[in-house]
């Protein structure tokens, strides 16, 4: 299991018990309902279910659509992963890492994994589609985590009003007459 530590194990400053966790992401929660708070709600519910050693709803896009690349440009799974996937010059011959992973809950993976997993089983739907994989393109939309990161995009601010302008320059752009 990779268990990455942005504190020492040992260290006071944060030793928290289950409890005490659940709490604090229940605050942060309730915090969300004053001021702006990045973290989207859906993510703070998987980080609940990881404390309390529930199954996860969506799966980490490390490796994915989301990767980390150190200094010697290397690039790898995650910065908790045991190996690089290879160089950066080398991106065409790394290998598949996209095997399902919920060994952690760090926020940069696993925040960015809730907003874009609907996105990401759109496109694996339409590689899908176009090797004539009907079953399997269906099979990749109708999944209660796509579901869930729908809703999760829908419920949180920033992304609700990315959409919403997005939406609004597309219908604008359909009515606008063509120059001839
Ligand atoms: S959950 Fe994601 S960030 Fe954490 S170890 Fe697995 S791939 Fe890496």
């Amino acid at each position: 299991m990779r268990v990455p530590l942005v504190y020492d194990e040992e260290s006071k400053l944060v030793d928290l018990n289950t409890d005490e966790l659940l709490e604090a992401l229940s605050a942060i929660a309730r915090l969300k309902k004053h001021f702006r708070v990045m973290d989207p709600s859906a993510a703070l519910a998987e980080v609940a279910r990881f404390v309390r050693g529930e199954q996860q709803l969506v799966p980490c896009i490390g490796g994915s659509k989301y990767f980390y690349i150190d200094w010697n440009l290397d690039v790898w799974r995650c910065e908790a992963w045991p190996e690089p996937m290879g160089s950066v010059f080398d991106l065409d011959r790394l290998p598949d890492q996209r095997q399902p992973c919920n060994d952690c809950m760090m926020g940069c993976y696993r925040h960015a994994s809730i907003l874009m997993h609907g996105a990401v089983a759109v496109t694996d739907s339409v590689y899908a589609l176009g090797k004539g994989q009907l079953r399997a393109a269906v099979g990749l939309l109708f999944q209660r985590s796509v579901a869930y990161s729908v809703w999760a995009l829908s419920v949180e601010e920033l992304p609700r009003a990315a959409l919403i302008s997005f939406a609004r320059r597309t219908g604008q752009r359909r009515s606008t007459p063509q120059a001839e």
